[in-house]
């Protein structure tokens, strides 16, 4: 029997990905969550046809109730309609929710005690301690989507004790701008940001490859995931994206996993686990490229790797500070109110000047990303909308 899916987050780029797997192994679709774009989800909706959908945005489930109205899927509307769904019975619940808005939908899936395919990686970033306790004290698996995740996550494969890993090394394409200068990355707009050159993504995930933020946030991700101190994981700038990480042991042994950059793998390895099937994407041919190049990331240039390792070992909710500023640096960037460079400059303003909530449930963790948003915008002098 097929597995049964719901996706959170299904009109974004995984989302929509995660659909034609989907489509291609016969999986029956559960749920389906969106933020707004009901357009979108009201055609999937008639494709997949779901027990339940959910959108965010209330306005949106509203005009989603009346364009279903003739199909049996029952609307929910709202944040906690996203959760309900969330915590639906299915084999598999995969969250690609952007930015924290992924955390609530996170813990009532993995609450519900279900196996959980996580692409949101601003959960674990947000609130690794308290989701990794959450999955541990309910049996449930978190099954990373992540490229990279999923890449440390088949090297560990066999792996019986934690001590035999020397070290995880991330690799990073290195994002459209690698190879320039601070000084020529002034001036760059957000078009050119948003011209990945390997993989097709969303534009929030995109601009943060651009800076780098997303492998900041990658390593953060591995360090809950995987329980290895973030000094113990490296990066490696690799341009081609085909090794998709690599796991060191102690015996000098390094595993990699690769494959053509293409989402659908680690998406369907996640709704297969522990088997493998047949899927569509194109072979890896390692003659068509010839030559695999590795290098230091320029961590000078690209100051939002260590920003997110210093929040790491200082410990605490410094980790959600650091996303809760990126992610209103990112959008006043996207919003084109805000330079490039500046994004990275109000990161490392906000880990510098504020103290986070001390770690206790998810109020402190949304109260942390409340006061980052906040002193972000004082930096920019730009007025908070409540
Ligand atoms: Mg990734």
């Amino acid at each position: 029997m097929n597995k049964s899916l719901s996706i959170l987050g299904s009109t974004g780029s995984i989302g929509r990905q995660a659909l034609e797997v989907a489509r291609y192994g016969k999986y029956k679709i559960k749920s389906l969550t969106a933020n707004a774009d009901v357009e979108l989800l009201e055609k999937q909706i008639r494709e997949f046809r779901p027990e339940t959908a959910a959108a965010a945005d209330e306005k949106a489930a509203a005009d989603l109730t009346v364009r279903v109205a003739d199909m049996p899927t029952k609307i929910l509307s709202g944040a906690q309609g996203v959760c309900e769904c969330a915590a639906m019975q299915a084999d598999v619940v995969l969250n690609s929710v952007v930015g924290i808005a992924g955390l609530m939908p996170t813990l009532s899936a993995i609450e519900a005690g279900r196996t959980l395919a996580l692409a949101n990686k601003e959960s674990l970033v947000t609130g690794g301690e308290l989701v990794m306790a959450a999955a541990k004290k309910n049996g449930v698996a978190i099954l990373p989507v992540d490229s990279e995740h999923c890449a440390v996550f088949q090297c560990l494969a066999g792996c019986g004790d934690k001590k035999q890993i020397k070290r995880l090394i991330l690799t990073a394409s290195g994002g459209p701008f690698f190879g320039r200068t601070k000084e020529e990355l002034r001036n760059v707009t957000l078009k050119q940001a948003l011209s990945h050159p390997n993989w097709s993504m969303g534009e929030k995930i995109t601009v943060d490859s651009a800076t780098m933020m997303n492998k900041g946030l990658e390593l953060t991700e591995a360090r809950w995931l995987f329980d290895i101190p973030a000094q113990n994981i490296d990066i490696l700038v690799h341009r081609q994206s085909v090794v998709h990480s690599l796991v060191e042991y102690v015996d000098g042994s390094v595993i990699a996993q690769l494959g053509v950059p293409d989402m659908r793998i680690p998406i369907q390895y996640a709704l297969t686990y522990p088997e493998r099937k047949k899927s569509e994407v194109r072979q890896l041919r390692l003659e068509e490229y010839g030559s695999l190049t590795f290098e230091k990331p320029d961590y000078d240039t690209f100051t939002c790797i260590e920003l997110c390792r210093k929040a790491c070992a200082m410990g605490g909710l410094y980790s959600a500070l650091v996303n809760g500023a990126n992610e209103q640096a990112n959008l006043l960037f996207r919003q084109g109110r805000i330079g490039f460079l500046q994004i990275s400059e109000a990161v490392a303003y906000t880990l510098e000047n504020i103290k986070p909530c001390l770690p206790g449930g998810v109020e402190e963790i949304f109260e942390t990303d409340r006061m980052a948003r906040q002193a972000v915008n004082n930096y920019f002098r730009i007025e908070t909308e409540q």
